[in-house]
């Protein structure tokens, strides 16, 4: 498998962002990576996706979109729609139809920033998505940067300081939002695909005479990412990419990294028995015995979570094996010290292994 890095969730000035569609695939190739997908509240931008720059700085862009219920107060039940090729912003009060007008289309489906904490010192208030009750939707946003800072900037202070130095702050997805995804997976009895978002905005404060960039666009593009498992290395043609893109998402074959600590290139979960190697994302009959292996690109320390539980933990180690013959949902995280703190580093798409 050839692997790739994208940033998904992000913003222009088509909405609330600080840049244009180009200038977003300079920074990323800037960043080192291979595509973003933008999502612009309640607009779909037509007719501009496709390669952009050449050689080691090409980036792919992909157009999807933030669809919400611009009428909820409070707000909440962001959605976002990638792959669609189609305006959604109608559907947004209805989440279900929505979503379903989504797969309709062929596209792929995550609930943005799940579970969110209100900022309440700035009157921000908390975007939760609030109807639980869909289904069909392709997975979750399990991990983003904004949620993040509302979660830990209670004070004026922390916030200054978490928005000036964003590296300080990020420790992982909220709890509550890895079990929630961990319960969702059991309760559908379905695929939950995870993905990481940046939801950069870029946004510029004036103090007085001097503007300043809060959670600029490169520096997001460095931190959250998700890397993607595609069959064969990018072609150059953009449709066969794009469809490499969102197969992948759509399957799962991926992982929610934050790479600013150290690259998590090369990381794998995967599962082996006497019918072959399945990744990250699959399904594998457990019949015998199966093998489950975690590598990571430098030694760290990581963990194994069957349906919802740590079962099993490593310190230090870049090869992880566990063999089971237990049905379950198997995904792996692992941790890296950065910064004096240990944070998340890398958090895998689950191999489900139902019997
Ligand atoms: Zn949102
Ligand atoms: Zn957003």
């Amino acid at each position: 498998m050839n692997e790739i890095k994208i940033a998904l969730h992000m913003h222009t000035r088509y909405s609330d962002g600080n840049a244009s569609h180009s200038e977003l695939t300079a920074i990323a190739a800037k960043a080192g990576l291979d595509g973003i997908i933008t999502t612009d509240h309640n607009i779909w931008v037509k007719g501009i996706e496709g390669y952009y720059g050449e050689g080691k700085s090409r980036v792919m862009l992909l157009v999807g979109e933030e669809v919400h219920d611009r009428t909820l107060e409070p707000p909440g039940n962001h959605l976002l729609a990638f792959g669609a090729q189609k305006e959604l912003s109608p559907f947004g009060r209805e989440p279900q139809r929505l979503i379903d007008q989504i797969k309709r289309n062929d596209g792929l489906s995550f609930i943005a920033h799940p579970i969110e904490d209100p900022l309440e010192r700035f009157g921000e208030k908390a975007f939760s998505w609030r109807n639980w009750d869909v289904q069909q939707f392709t997975g979750i946003e399990l991990w983003n940067q904004m949620s993040e800072f509302k979660s830990v900037s209670p004070t004026l202070l922390s916030a200054a300081i978490n928005a000036l130095f964003p590296a300080r702050m990020t420790l992982g997805p909220l709890e509550r939002t890895l079990i929630l995804w961990d319960e969702l997976i059991a309760s559908q009895k379905r695929k939950i695909v995870a993905v990481g978002g940046v939801d950069a905005h870029e946004l510029v404060k004036k103090f007085g005479p001097f503007r300043v960039k809060l959670y600029p666009y490169l520096h997001q593009f460095k931190s959250i990412t998700t890397h993607l498992l595609i069959p064969k290395p990018l072609t150059g043609s953009f449709p066969e990419d794009r469809r490499m893109v969102l197969d992948a998402l759509r399957a799962g074959h991926c992982w929610v990294a934050y790479d600013l600590p150290a690259r998590t290139d090369g990381f794998r979960f995967q599962a082996d028995n006497d019918e072959g190697t399945f990744m990250m994302g699959d399904r594998v009959f457990i019949k015998r015995g199966l093998t489950l292996q975690i590598r990571l690109p430098q030694k760290a320390n990581c963990r194994l979570i069957k349906d919802g539980k740590v079962i099993k933990q490593w310190e230090n180690r870049e090869v992880a094996t566990h063999i089971t013959t237990e049905p379950g949902v198997y995904r792996a995280e692992a941790l890296i010290p950065f910064k004096g703190k240990m944070r998340g580093w890398i958090f895998s798409n689950p191999i489900y292994a139902w019997a």
